[in-house]
């Protein structure tokens, strides 16, 4: 099999380039993310494998098929920037949907944390030989109320976490997980009696602008949000409304709304067009991180080998367990 493997980063031919051996694939890295400009570069492979800020709409789908790609092959859990019903039929689409929830959940731990306790503030300050702590006052998180949405894979180790720095947990999922000892409340009663609210269920319409003005309404005063989850869970105008106000007292996030744009890449050489992105890393009390919280050897490990099963299945005609067939985002 050959493949072509877009938006390469150095990290990812750690965990690939053995396995193609392995495999005996031909693997070509290309650095451009794919898009109607780069499709052209998969000529001649037979799977293209991409990642989430590659670009598979129906339109690069279309020259995909014309360049003789036969497998999409997704070296992450979210899809949601496929164009499932052009690929239908015509191109499967397979993906990894499960690498390390405890590489998530433990960054979902990092963030909050840091923004309670100021420790990236902290590390800049002494860096600089200050050693005033002026300002970087925190709380206990012992006793804090934690409510945690989506208590999937992720949520429900964030959980586990949470309940270890001895906080009460309360939750809140469409689909309640049994037996799990959680204690279950409705929305309404999640954001009125947070400390800390971590958001861990997928990027689906219903779930589009979650924390929206309506919600940071009522928060309780001074309550941290963290997201690992998926940018456009939260609107952004509204959470900065909500952190001008000092309605939230804190954020933590892994993602973000028009992410596209910035993450993984190198800007510091560049002007910050995106004026949102802009002011929210101006707040002293937002933490934002360039969606890492995957990022663990063990999930790389995970993600490659997964990813490379997959393509082999194809090869062998076997059924593709890691198939995407509905329109669900993850
Ligand atoms: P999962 O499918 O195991 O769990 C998601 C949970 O969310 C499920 O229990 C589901 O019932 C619940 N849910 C769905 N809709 C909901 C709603 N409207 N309200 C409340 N709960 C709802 O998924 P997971 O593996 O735990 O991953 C969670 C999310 O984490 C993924 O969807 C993905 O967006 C994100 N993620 C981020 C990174 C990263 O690097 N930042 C890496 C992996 C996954």
């Amino acid at each position: 099999m050959k493949i072509a493997f877009y938006d390469t980063k150095p990290y990812d031919r750690v965990w690939f380039d053995p396995l193609s051996e392995e495999y005996a694939y031909t693997i070509k890295y290309f650095e451009h993310r794919l898009n109607p400009d780069t499709v052209v570069l998969s000529r001649g492979c037979d799977v293209v494998c991409v990642f989430v800020s590659d670009d598979v709409s129906a339109d690069v789908i279309a020259a995909l098929c014309e360049n003789g790609i036969r497998l999409i092959a997704l070296r992450c859990a979210g899809y949601n920037n496929v164009d499932l019903k052009a690929a239908e039929g015509r191109l499967p689409v397979v993906r990894v949907p499960s690498y390390s929830p405890t590489a998530v959940a433990e960054h979902a731990a990092a963030l909050l944390l840091s923004v309670n306790r100021k420790t990236h503030r902290a590390y800049t300050r002494t860096r600089d030989n200050n050693f005033n702590i002026n300002g970087l006052m925190g709380m206990d998180l012992r006793d804090k109320v934690t409510g945690v949405i989506g208590t999937g894979k992720i949520g429900m180790l964030f959980a586990q976490i949470a309940k270890g720095f001895g906080m009460r947990v309360i939750a809140n999922d469409v689909s309640p997980a049994e037996d799990s000892g959680l204690e279950y409340v409705s929305p309404d009663e999640l954001f009125a009696l947070s400390d800390v609210i971590s958001l861990h269920c997928p990027l689906t319409k219903e779930t589009h602008h979650l924390i929206n003005a309506h919600r940071v309404g009522q928060m309780k005063a001074g309550a941290i949000l963290i997201n690992t989850s998926r940018g456009a869970l939260v609107d952004t105008d509204a959470l900065l409304e909500g952190l001008k106000s000092k309605k939230i007292g804190g954020a933590g996030l892994d993602v973000y709304e028009e992410e596209e744009a910035y993450f993984f890449e190198d800007k510091s050489n560049e002007i910050i067009a995106d004026d949102d992105l802009a002011r929210l890393l101006s707040f002293p009390n937002v933490l934002i991180t360039s969606h890492q919280a995957f990022f663990t050897r063990e999930a790389m490990q995970a993600i490659a080998m997964t990813t490379m099963e997959n393509i082999f299945s194809f090869s062998k005609g076997d059924p593709l367990v890691n198939q995407v067939k509905s329109t669900r985002q993850g």
